[in-house]
């Protein structure tokens, strides 16, 4: 006889994150992981170099001066966060806490694959509903919902997709969800959102049900990804659950400072923005000229469409060989189409470059 880990461990393939390394190039561009263009902001790295100094100190458990930024910067109550090792960190508390063996966790088919892992370590059964246009379906979603169902993950924007609901149906689907299910928003690529009428998610949460997270990350547009920090917007009995089952310290001292410096880095998300919009719109353009399909995007990356798997895995090949390394979407169900993250100008050029010479070639 052995140990055995609980059978719905075992039906959880382990996480392939984006490669950094390919054998045989020297230089290699990472474009695979959604990490901002232009690195951690000064400031930032600024704070990390200084907590060295008192890495001997637990961190504050409360996470209590990092709230508070976060509350000044977006006008939330600190009272109503709660952060996290990454948001990754967030979201499995939240399965953890509200799903489990003989609950339901609906998602969108193409939606991130951290709600499809953790579900299932936790033992729930996954739902994934088909889209429409690589979008979410607001209709299916709710059309998906049983007796059993606690959790619901909606990533708007979504990644890998880029694709994006309006409020109105971001409202309809909470107006028509059961009162009992949690409706997570995942906001991971919020600040990279252009249009008018975008709300990251707090207005669903203070909307009242009581039933509505919103959560964010410093890994994307604060390019803090190695430090590992997210956090939630939540109702206050959500709030309550999860300061039962975090561990004391899940958030590191260099991590708290970190983003206390990025929140407040003069001009870095305007920046970002700004060098995201061009350079989303400068990729798309030239590589739909190249004859390549580009979905449409409200992120900080593009997936570009093959049509095929074997083409897409040949673009992949013919990236790598110029040491460009973008993320392959088998796993995501969508074996036709390569993800690539939008980097610096010279960044997204070699990637122009060499997808229009392979697409030329063929
Ligand atoms: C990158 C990403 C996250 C994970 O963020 P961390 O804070 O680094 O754990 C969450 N959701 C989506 C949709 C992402 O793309």
């Amino acid at each position: 006889m052995s140990v055995m880990p609980r059978p719905s461990v075992l039906s959880v393939e382990p996480y392939v994150g984006g490669e950094s390394k390919v054998p045989g190039v020297n230089r290699v561009i990472k474009l695979s992981s959604n990490e901002g263009a232009f690195g951690p902001p000064p400031g930032a790295i600024q704070a990390i170099a200084e907590a060295a100094k008192e890495a001997h100190r637990y961190p504050d458990g409360g996470a209590t001066a990092l709230r508070e930024a976060i509350g000044a910067r977006f006008g939330l109550d600190p009272a109503r966060i709660v952060c996290g090792n990454g948001s990754d960190e967030i979201l499995a508390m939240l399965i953890l806490a509200y799903g489990g063996e003989g609950t339901e966790l609906v998602m969108s088919a193409h939606g991130f694959m951290m709600y499809d892992l953790t579900g299932r370590w936790a033992g729930c059964r996954v739902i994934k509903v088909p889209e429409k246009n690589l979008t979410a379906d607001v209709d299916g979603l709710l059309a998906a919902v049983g007796p059993r169902t606690r959790l619901m993950f909606l990533a708007n924007p979504n990644n890998p997709t880029g694709s994006i609901l309006p409020q109105s149906e971001m409202e309809r689907l909470r107006r028509n969800l059961r009162e009992d299910v949690l409706l997570v928003l995942d906001s991971a690529y919020a600040e990279y959102v252009t249009r008018p009428d975008y709300d990251a998610g707090a207005k669903l949460v203070d909307a009242g049900g009581g039933n509505t997270v919103m959560t964010r990350t410093f890994s994307k547009i604060y390019g803090l990804g190695g430090m590992r920090l997210g956090w939630c917007y939540a109702p206050p009995a959500i709030v309550d659950v999860l300061g039962r089952v975090r561990g004391p310290f899940n958030v590191n001292s260099a991590a708290m400072v970190a983003g206390i410096a990025a929140l407040s880095e003069p001009g870095w998300v305007e920046k970002s923005v700004a060098h995201n919009t061009e350079w989303r719109g400068k990729v798309t353009d030239a590589l739909t000229a190249a004859g390549l399909k580009v979905w449409p995007s409200e992120g900080n990356f593009v997936l570009v469409d093959f049509g095929d798997a074997a083409r897409a895995k040949a673009a992949d090949a013919h990236l790598r060989s110029r040491g460009l390394i973008v993320r392959a979407m088998g796993g995501y169900g969508l074996a036709q189409t390569l993800r690539v993250t939008i980097g610096t100008a010279e960044e997204c050029t070699l990637v122009v470059e060499a997808l229009t010479e392979f697409a030329r070639g063929r």
